[in-house]
């Protein structure tokens, strides 16, 4: 007899000791076995029952969950934002604390006459931020950078799958640009922000994911410091730069803000309450 859908989450679930969210992830890997989108349907159709191929695909997917590997490299997509992004092990997974960092930018975008309507997203991975941005912002001008080729690749096809118009240039950091030919009103970034030697970076999902993406010398900070000191040459005067950084970073952040002479310089908080996003104006 062929296995039902509630036996194959349990059967999933039960092997998954090391996920905290154990059910969802046999929940999420069946969905798309079953070529489904809504966990509604597993609870409407507890009883129907996986075909051969369905079944080899599952044990396939649970045999890599088992291994440690997160749900959204083996699904090769993750959403954000609303949006369904492909990642791949090029690019770190798209994180829901990061979308107020898209929030706040959004927010301070309301709040400001900017005249040339011009963003660029440093480190774009997936192209998260910066296809988030154009689908709220559609008559602005997003441009994205990252310094991996697999994802300049895989933010190009995001974009062209969602059919957002974003400029995505392969280079480290501003690279792509010059500072005498480019202003942007904002400039966004999710850059690798964790210590070095922060045990973290060898424990569950995040052991799989490039540690290009997340840590950034010793005290995690040598990027921000980068990015803050060269984006005074890239910004519009009057123009934002937004930071997302660690849970304990901002006054550090606000710090190396100040020292490079920003105003307006303020942290705001994820969805846990932990202060992660911090941005500054350039007058
Ligand atoms: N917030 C992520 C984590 O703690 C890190 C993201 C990053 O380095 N930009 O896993």
């Amino acid at each position: 007899m062929k296995m039902r859908y509630d036996e194959a989450v349990n059967w999933a679930s039960h092997q998954f000791t090391a996920s905290d969210t154990a059910k969802l992830d046999a929940e999420l890997l069946l969905l798309d076995c079953i070529a489904q989108d809504n966990r509604s349907y597993l609870f409407t159709w507890p009883d129907k029952r996986l075909t051969d191929a369905q079944l080899t695909q599952f044990q396939g997917f649970v045999k890599r969950r088992v291994s440690g590997e997160p749900i959204a490299y083996i699904l090769g997509y993750r959403e954000f934002w609303s949006l369904k992004l492909a990642v791949s092990s090029d690019t770190l997974i798209p994180r829901p604390d990061t979308e107020t960092l898209v929030d706040k930018a959004l927010e301070l975008i309301a709040q400001t006459p900017f005249e040339k309507k011009t963003l660029l997203d440093l480190g774009t991975g997936t192209g998260a931020i910066a296809l988030a941005l154009k689908s709220e912002l559609p008559n602005w001008q997003i441009f994205a950078t990252d310094f991996n080729q697999g994802a300049v690749a895989l933010a190009k096809s995001n974009s062209r799958a969602l059919e957002l118009g974003i400029d995505v240039r392969h280079g480290s950091w501003f690279e792509p640009f010059q500072p005498s030919q480019s202003s942007f009103d904002l400039i966004v970034s999710n850059p690798p922000y964790i210590e070095l030697n922060d045990p973290h970076l060898n424990q569950g999902d995040v052991k799989f994911e490039p540690d290009s993406a997340l840590s950034s010398g010793v005290d995690g900070l040598d990027d921000i410091r980068l990015i803050i000191e060269q984006a005074k040459l890239y910004l519009a005067p009057g123009g934002y730069l937004l930071l997302e950084h660690g849970y304990d970073q901002a006054v550090s952040v606000q710090t190396i803000f100040a020292q490079f002479g920003y105003s307006h310089i303020a942290s705001c908080q994820d969805l846990s309450g932990n202060d992660r996003i911090t941005f500054a104006k350039l007058l």
